[in-house]
């Protein structure tokens, strides 16, 4: 017999969005109903985590833009009829 276990999580169980420095790992947590500004840089050293301006590899969206329209559909997903869970990696859980 083969047992296999997969993890899901409810959009509705999103409350809120980490940041993690890639400089100085130190990490902030905003609650998804209260994300009412964009964390453009860590509070701690100041590297910078949001670009304003467009991005490289699209040159047409910045990581403003983006972080903006993934918080504006999240938040919109939550109305949905339907009931939407991610599916996490087996090296998440
Ligand atoms: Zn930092």
């Amino acid at each position: 017999m083969t047992i296999e276990q997969r993890t899901f999580i409810p959009l509705t169980d999103i409350v809120g969005i980490e940041f993690e420095c890639g400089h100085c790992q130190s990490r902030h947590l905003i609650p998804l109903k209260r994300f009412d500004r964009i964390l453009y840089e860590c509070p701690n050293c100041h590297e910078q985590f949001i670009s304003i301006t467009p991005i490289e590899r699209t040159l047409t969206r910045s990581d403003e833009s983006i972080l903006r329209a993934f918080i504006k559909a999240l938040d919109d997903m939550q109305l949905l009829k339907v009931k939407i869970r991610l599916e996490l990696s087996e090296g998440t859980k």
